[in-house]
């Protein structure tokens, strides 16, 4: 079966609101084996909702909305699509009654604004769907050829609790045969860029990826490889999964971290915790990023210290013992300060890893030998130093970013070498 999902809502094409009632409804059908085929948006007119719906109807025979069905001006989506299936709209008597209940037992003062009757007014011959999650109920209107149309609230919130109270439960039972699925799994690896990870792909002799596509998504964190699998029965999903994962894990070594939506910094504290080892940070350029990361972890007390944020010179001298000397000869950016900010956080805090970062994340302070975008590692593992120099790309938020991941992911490599 496919789909087509028609978002509607003025805020959606100017950009304030993001699409993520489509986001949703794509992943949920997926896990029922259904393909959405097109996603579109369109503003609250109503002549754009039905050519939408429409040309949607036309291309697929099943077509979800989600938007346009509140109780103001702006929400014209019922009358729209039932006059492309040619219905009038009548008030319904039990919708009325909820909407007056709820209103009642909200506690609001009054009666029932006139405004919501119109979230009463239902096609004729459509199916109302309860909304138990806000006042909207969600429509399901179908023509005589089977053609349908599911209409839901734009609030996100309800629109995800209608869609698994309401329109899951609906589409399983409209799923003849063997029911599929879609299915993903994915690798994710950091450290190392998309190019040379398609290097060692395709130099993979015998890499299995049939009935599966391979998307390479790159983003801060590393570049994450995720393959998914389309109308198959599950365990032959399953199975065509696990044997195309082995393989390509094989082939980003050790820059792979984890899988499916592992953070970094969970990685590490568990990989501190089965060490048996406390961490403690010193931070120039990301001010205090990698220690929201690790402390974001619930449960990370039992392995993070604290940190320094070491901003200016000044600190890194008096807090972290960074020498003078060292600074004049290779200035605040570099491995040999970043491993003396590693060593002094992790004695001066007690800790058994320390690990630090320093580096220019722009728009300004970028030299001919170190532009923005350079930033220098190190971690120290009860003594033992590592440090590391990188150019990191992006705007100055996306360097500090790259810069917590890349000292997670240090601290990660030192780790496992220990073991
Ligand atoms: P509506 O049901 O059209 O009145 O939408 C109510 C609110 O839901 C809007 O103000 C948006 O903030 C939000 N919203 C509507 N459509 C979407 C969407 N596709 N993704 C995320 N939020 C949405
Ligand atoms: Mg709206």
């Amino acid at each position: 079966m496919h789909i087509e999902v028609v978002t509607i809502g003025d805020e959606l094409l100017l950009g304030f609101t993001i699409d993520t009632n489509g986001a949703h409804l794509a992943r949920e059908l997926a896990q029922v084996g259904v393909m959405v085929a097109r996603r579109t948006s369109v503003g609250d007119g109503a002549e754009e909702i039905a050519s939408a719906v429409g040309d949607a109807l036309d291309r697929t025979g099943a077509v979800i909305t989600t938007g346009g069905l509140g109780p103001t001006s702006d929400d014209l989506t019922k009358p729209a699509i039932a006059a492309l299936f040619g219905r009038a709209l009548h008030e319904d008597a039990s919708v009325v009654e909820a909407l007056r209940r709820r209103w009642k037992e909200r506690g609001w003062a009054g009666e029932l604004p006139v405004s919501n009757l119109q979230q009463a007014q239902v096609p004729d011959g459509a199916v109302v769907l309860a909304n138990g999650h806000g006042s909207a109920p969600g429509i399901w209107l179908e023509d005589a050829r089977g053609r349908w149309v599911a209409m839901l609230p734009g609030v996100p919130r309800e629109m995800r609790g209608m869609c698994a109270d309401q329109l899951l439960p609906r589409i399983r039972a409209r799923l003849a045969g063997t029911p599929t699925v879609v299915r993903s799994l994915t690798v994710r690896t950091t450290g190392i860029s998309e190019s040379a990870l398609s290097d060692r792909i395709r130099a993979l002799a015998g890499l299995d990826v049939e009935g599966l596509t391979l998307a390479y998504l790159p983003g801060w964190e590393g570049v994450d490889l995720r393959l998914t699998a389309r109308g198959l029965a599950p365990d032959d999903a399953d199975a065509r999964l696990a044997h195309a994962a082995g393989p390509l894990r094989g082939a980003a070594g050790d820059h792979v971290y984890g899988a499916g939506n592992d953070d970094l910094a969970a990685i590490v504290l568990a990989g501190l915790r089965t060490a048996g080892l406390h961490i403690a940070v010193a931070e120039s350029c990301t001010g205090g990023m990698l220690g929201a990361r690790l402390t974001a972890i619930p449960g990370s007390s039992n392995a993070v210290l604290g940190g320094i944020i070491a901003y200016h010179d000044d600190v890194k001298v008096t807090q972290l013992g960074v020498r003078v000397a060292t600074l004049e000869a290779h200035g605040a950016v570099s491995e040999e300060t970043a491993r003396e900010m590693a060593t002094g956080v992790r004695v001066r805090l007690g800790a058994s890893v320390g690990v630090a970062i320093t580096g220019v994340a722009g728009p300004d302070g970028g030299t001919p030998d170190k532009p923005v975008g350079t930033v220098c590692f190190a971690a120290d593992v009860d003594g033992t130093v590592r440090s590391v120099r990188a150019s990191l790309v992006g705007d100055r938020h996306e360097v500090r970013q790259r810069s917590a991941q890349a000292a997670l992911n240090l601290v990660r490599r030192m780790l496992a070498a220990l073991s």
